[in-house]
């Protein structure tokens, strides 16, 4: 086989259909950071999904992961990955790691990514894929995250993946001076995407729209 010809092979089939999500569903909705936008066009989010699900992995929209959970639609990625104003160099601290895919976004971002998932099963594949595409610098513990991570506290970054009734205080004890806390708070069925910023001993609130997520489970969340 010719050069040119092994490259083609070696290319990744999803390449164009990637860079298309990032084009008309992240960059057109109004994403703006840099390096958000280039860890989208670079983390292969069809290998974070059951092969059968493949050709649907860089659609408009959230897919089943198993264990009744999903992972997020592509632009509710970015728009919280965007929200945690990452400079390269934070700790931050994931909870709901799902398939992996937001932790391997977060991995493109920052020095160090601390994730927590209460599904064993998930903790596994997730595990399984970030190792294989080579990310280092991942820790993944299964547990309840809405307790944190104290061992490794302060963080400059937390991201909850998941739907909770309130802010759970443990995540807000562990937030560094200047960190920024994103997560969806609200009921069963729809919650709002809420950024909280520590500043001092002062905590400041924005809001960022309506989401729907899946429900954070555990001692500061919903019950089982
Ligand atoms: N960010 C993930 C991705 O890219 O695939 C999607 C996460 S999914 C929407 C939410 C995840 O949060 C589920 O995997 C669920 O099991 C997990 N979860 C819910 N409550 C949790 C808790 N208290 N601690 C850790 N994980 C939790």
């Amino acid at each position: 086989m010719s050069l040119s010809g092994k490259r083609e092979k070696l290319r990744d089939p999803f390449e164009i259909a990637r860079n298309r999500m990032v084009d008309n569903q992240i960059v057109a909705r109004g994403i703006k950071d840099p390096r958000v936008i280039a860890a989208m066009r670079k983390v292969p989010r069809h290998l974070f999904v059951d092969e059968a699900l493949w050709d649907q992995a860089y659609g408009d929209f959230p897919l089943p992961i198993g264990e009744g959970q999903t992972i997020s639609q592509p632009y509710i990625v970015a728009l919280m990955t965007e929200a945690l104003q990452l400079q390269g160099d934070e700790k931050v601290l994931e909870i709901g790691t799902g398939s992996g895919y937001q932790t391997a976004i977060l991995a493109e971002l920052a020095r160090k990514v601390y994730s927590i998932e209460r599904v064993p099963s998930l903790v596994e594949r997730a595990r399984r894929v970030l190792a294989q595409l080579g990310y280092t610098n991942v820790v993944i513990r299964l547990g309840d995250g809405t307790k944190g991570w104290p061992e490794e506290a302060p963080f400059e970054a937390i991201i909850v993946t998941a739907g909770g009734p309130k802010i759970p205080e443990p995540l807000l004890n562990q937030l560094a001076d200047g960190g920024r806390l994103v997560i969806p708070v609200g009921d069963e069925y729809s919650q709002d995407l809420v950024r909280v910023t520590r500043v001092g001993k002062r905590l400041v609130t924005e809001n960022f729209g309506g989401v729907r997520f899946v429900k954070l489970i555990g001692d500061h969340g919903w019950r089982a």
